[in-house]
């Protein structure tokens, strides 16, 4: 570990593909002090720094994952459920790191390990439920490297779909800013809204106004109510949406109708921090943010007519600037499907029959977890992994658009090589065809998609984007002035890069020469050499004390139902290491004012 004691370091020579400076290849240097990205060093610093020789090489930000999950409840249950799942991959203890065990859900050590070594330096944890929040903030904890957040779930939540009934956004959104405080939580995540409620009585919501039980509100207002509050507390990142009916044959309607609900809101993120240099804008400029497009762009309306809808949803984002979507592609094997969505994971489990656990969780939201295999001969499976590729690469603007696999949902994280390669390569797809039912390109549009993207498009799908999107771009994807110091070094020389040798492009992405993490090397070829402790970033939203007086009337009322006391809801801070608040909304210095509240 000593190894990395140096405080600066220069990357010379290196093909950078950095988005955010519009940097698409240039042979740059790159200079870090004290973790942080500057112009250059003195004479006496560059004589003591670490030197890294990246001519003919790849040199992009380090990765940013914007939808995994890797910390909770769920992955643990996850975990739990599928002891074949520990012997399918391990990796054995060195010096200085953990053993660990586990392919579609790897332990907590491993998990932090094979990400670094992948070049990913951040990843957000993307449902994190408030009761389970101490259990998410253990497992992020004891996850090494990787700096990491979490969201949180509000969707179903009893009191934002009181307050959404009652028509008070003022205290819903005081109600999201205590929450977000107390369990230090990143952005608002919202899963099937009403639907998951409705579960609780075995039932879900089948269209956007279709009112819920007891509360009646339904998944339109409940969209609209948190987006609002979201632009109303300016939070980093957008509403970040898992549609109603997902995985559903026809749902592709649905998806754009929830999209088209926040389109005359205004992004208006108003966070107190310093921003990093970049020449294109940082900040997001969607008010949604669609999670794991592929499992909302179906066609048809039965498994029997089963197609992709991916064309028609494309068609939609291409023509609206509010949206951003992350893919949640099908890259074929075994997955562990874990979500809040509750029915969602009944119906899988009615289809497969497969291991099944499902859970509720009191005031809050519900959860499922199931153990599946994608097969190239599926029918079904074969048209999800044409649709995961379409929702990429029919949606023009790369900037509309994130690389994920919903890991460990529709692949795992580890598979993003291989994905890469399908968006890089026609042929890599063409042959993948072959292997597949013919429904892959039968059902879908795939087969005549000629665009391969470059790796400057890859650089946007997997760090520049992520980071501007979840509003991380402060300091994450991208390596202007003042950007933490995260770089990953892919052998790779664009100059000889030929897109139709698919498995060389896998290799390069899967084991990059060097991932470097605030200015330290972390992994060399898929070895890690140094464990540093990740950050953890939340939010802290300020809300006028009045509203905040009154709502939490409400909660100390309501609080009487759940099974935990009042004084073991909160986070404590002793739960994170690293923690990195965010404050939000905080009112104007002197004037008394708070800044932009009500700006639409
Ligand atoms: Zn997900």
């Amino acid at each position: 570990m000593a190894a990395n004691s140096t405080k600066t370091m220069i990357i010379k020579n290196g093909y950078l593909f950095d988005p955010l400076n519009a940097i698409d290849g240039e042979v740059k240097d790159i200079f870090i002090r004290e973790g942080k990205v500057v112009s250059s060093l003195s004479g006496h610093e560059a004589k003591d720094a670490t030197v890294i020789d990246a001519r003919g090489k790849t040199v992009m930000p380090g990765g940013v994952d914007a939808h995994s999950h890797v910390a909770g409840t769920k992955v643990n249950a996850g975990r739990l459920m599928r002891p074949e799942d520990h012997y399918k991959s391990v990796r054995k203890k060195t010096d200085i790191t953990h053993s660990g065990s586990g392919y579609t859900v790897p332990s907590v050590y491993k998990q932090g390990y094979d990400y670094a070594a992948m070049g990913y330096t951040t990843v957000f944890e993307a449902a994190m439920p408030p009761l389970e929040a101490r259990h998410t903030h253990e497992e992020m904890r004891a996850t090494p490297i990787l700096d990491m957040g979490a969201y949180m779930v509000f969707g179903n939540n009893w009191f934002i779909m009181r307050y959404l009934k009652e028509g008070d956004i003022e205290k819903a959104a005081a109600y999201v800013a205590w929450m977000m405080r107390t369990h230090k939580a990143y952005g608002i995540k919202c899963v099937n809204p009403a639907g998951v409620e409705n579960w609780g009585w075995a039932k879900n919501v089948k269209g956007l106004d279709e009112p819920n039980i007891h509360f009646e509100v339904t998944s339109r207002e409940i969209i609209r109510g948190l987006a609002e509050v979201n632009e109303l507390l300016g939070l980093p990142m957008s509403l970040h949406l898992h549609a109603n009916n997902l995985g559903h044959p026809g749902n592709w309607e649905t998806a754009r109708d929830s999209l088209m609900i926040t389109s005359s809101l205004e992004p208006n993120s108003k966070m107190e921090l310093e921003w990093a240099q970049t020449r294109e804008s940082a900040k997001r400029k969607q008010t949604v943010y669609l999670a794991h497009a592929q499992f909302s762009s179906y066609g048809g309306s039965s498994w029997r007519d089963f197609c992709s809808g991916a064309p028609d949803l494309a068609k939609y984002i291409n023509q609206t600037e509010n949206v951003v979507i992350d893919s949640g592609s099908v890259p074929f094997g075994p997955a562990t499907t874990m979500t809040g969505d509750g029915p969602a994971q009944h119906d899988l489990y009615m289809l497969t029959g497969q291991k099944w656990s499902n859970c509720d969780i009191e005031m809050e939201c519900g959860s499922g977890v199931l153990s599946l295999m994608y097969l190239k001969s599926s029918p079904v499976h074969a048209t999800m992994w044409a649709i995961g590729l379409e929702v990429l690469l029919l949606i023009d603007d790369p900037w509309k658009t994130i690389m994920t696999t919903d890991h460990p949902n529709g692949g795992l994280f580890s598979q993003y090589p291989q994905v890469i390669a399908w968006l890089m390569s026609k042929k890599a797809r063409d042959d993948t065809a072959k292997e597949c039912h013919k429904w892959a390109y039968d059902k879908s549009s795939l087969g005549g998609v000629d665009r391969e993207m470059s790796l400057y498009d890859i650089a946007i799908l997997t760090r520049a984007n992520s980071a501007r999107t979840i509003g991380m771009a402060h300091r994450k994807g991208h390596l202007g002035t003042g950007a933490d110091g995260d770089v990953t070094i892919y052998d790779i020389d664009p100059g000889d890069l030929n897109v139709n040798d698919p498995s060389y492009i896998v290799s390069r992405f899967s084991r990059p020469d060097f991932t470097i993490k605030d200015g330290q090397i972390v992994a060399r070829k898929g070895e890690i050499v140094y464990v540093p402790e990740g950050r953890r970033y939340y939010c802290q939203p300020h809300m006028d004390e009045d509203v905040e007086k009154d709502m939490m009337r409400d909660v100390r009322d309501w609080f009487k139902y759940y099974t935990v006391g009042f004084a073991n809801y909160p986070v404590p801070d002793k739960y994170l290491k690293n923690p990195v608040p965010i404050p939000v909304n905080m009112p104007m210095e002197g004037s008394g004012e708070e800044v932009g509240r009500w700006q639409k």
